[in-house]
């Protein structure tokens, strides 16, 4: 199974501050043992492009729409991303979901465009803290896959579990809680990498790669800092022994 950490640099830095990080992810993070992927905003993809040609870093975008192009005011199409370089797409993050009410049918005709045009596209899934305690999780984590994943080779996707009330709060899930996830995932997606989201940083890193299942992180506060990632990525490596 192959391993992907992927850094969401979601709504961060302008094209100066993106270009800095980027040139110092270039300079010290070189690994091929596992596929590493940071997901940038559109703006800052042509310039990452050429910052990450010639390392082993791979180009995602954080969102895409379905069509090639047309009327569709402030959308980017799978075509645009292609031409600058991008080979991964996050599809249905959290954020899309719950501020921009995106839903499982429409991350499903993306999820399907993005593969049709070449994409690898990391799907997210998640449940809110609702769910957890109304013991609606494993139940809300099924239907999302089922639904965004719809008619889907789930060899062509990543899945990313991300506990909507682990994102971005400094605090991860637990061990026990993401083992039982990435398992109940693993029997519906037997070939397909599925990384742990949410509040992953350097010193969980090694906690969190050693749970069974988990094929990699998608990784938001902490990829802000070159430094830390290149942490995350090298205590990866180094509990999965890969
Ligand atoms: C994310 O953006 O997908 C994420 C997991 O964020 P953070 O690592 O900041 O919790």
């Amino acid at each position: 199974m192959k391993n992907i950490i992927a850094a969401n640099w979601k709504m961060h830095f302008d094209i100066n501050e993106a270009q800095d990080v980027a040139r110092k992810m270039a300079e010290i993070i070189d690994t091929t043992a596992i596929d590493t992927i940071v997901c940038a905003n559109f703006i800052h993809l042509d310039r990452l492009n050429t910052i990450f040609q010639k390392t082993n870093i791979k180009l995602g975008a954080q969102n895409m729409y379905f069509e090639e192009k047309g009327a569709f005011t402030g959308e980017t199409s799978p075509i645009m991303l292609k031409s600058v370089g991008c080979k991964y797409v996050i599809l249905g993050h959290s954020e899309r979901r719950h501020i921009f009410k995106e839903d499982d049918n429409l991350i499903n005709k993306k999820t399907k465009s993005a593969i049709e045009h070449g994409f690898i596209p990391i799907v997210c899934v998640g449940e809110t803290l609702d769910d957890r305690n109304s013991n609606k999780a494993f139940h809300v984590i099924e239907n999302q896959l089922k639904n965004s994943l719809d008619g889907i080779d789930l060899r062509k996707v990543v899945i990313a579990y991300e506990p909507v009330w682990a994102i971005g709060t400094g605090v991860a899930a637990d061990k026990k809680t993401i083992e039982e996830m990435h398992n109940f995932i693993r029997k519906i997606a037997t070939d397909t990498p599925i990384l742990y989201g949410g509040s992953v940083k350097p010193s969980n890193a090694e906690e969190l790669a050693s749970i069974d299942n988990v094929n990699g992180f998608l990784i938001g506060g902490a990829s802000l800092v070159a430094e830390d990632f290149k942490d995350i990525i090298d205590k990866f490596i180094k509990t999965k022994g890969v």
